[in-house]
């Protein structure tokens, strides 16, 4: 909880202006939107065979997509990569974010302000440890990736905060 409250103020310190809090009601709305319209939880298109993808999956891997852990900012695999590519669900192989809509947060995590399709990645609402906060998880098999602010850059205000636990990176010249 600490954590993610001290990269939401280094986020502020670095990227809030006047100007940022005009469109920040507008994408409030557009948030609450999505999580009205995120279907029931076990509706997913991908069933997850949870023995299987403890097999298949490392430890930290499994326990951020399946327990809706989080890992430690500045040690995931891809926070700092540049590389041209698609970001896949570590689970299902679904294309969920591309390096075009990455961009530098400086919070340590995989940061995004879109992702890969129009309902590639779906949102729901998250109360826990005592924040609101708005999940974001793979559309087709429901794995965690992580959660979604509000401060992100323009065209869109977004930041898709994500573990990269809940990827893997594919680039462009291997070709898929
Ligand atoms: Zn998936």
């Amino acid at each position: 909880m600490s954590r993610v409250l001290v990269t939401s103020l280094q986020y502020s310190k670095r990227f809030a202006s006047f100007s940022s809090y005009i469109p920040l009601v507008q994408q409030t709305w557009r948030v609450r939107s999505y999580c009205s319209s995120y279907k029931k939880s076990n509706d997913f298109e991908v069933k997850v065979d949870k023995a299987k993808l403890k097999e298949k999956l490392t430890p930290t891997q499994y326990h951020v997509t399946q327990e809706r852990g989080t890992e430690r900012a500045f040690t995931g695999e891809y926070y700092d990569l540049k590389s041209d590519g698609h970001y896949h669900c570590v689970v299902c192989d679904a294309i969920l974010f591309k390096s075009d809509e990455k961009f530098d947060s400086g919070c340590g995590w995989p940061s995004f302000y879109e992702m890969a399709e129009q309902g590639s990645v779906k949102m729901r609402p998250d109360h826990s440890h005592g924040m609101e906060r708005t999940e974001s998880v793979c559309a087709k098999c429901g794995a965690h990736l992580g959660h979604l602010f509000n401060d992100g850059p323009m065209p869109t205000g977004q930041r898709y905060c994500i573990n990269s636990a809940s990827l893997k990176f594919q680039g462009k010249s291997k070709g898929k």
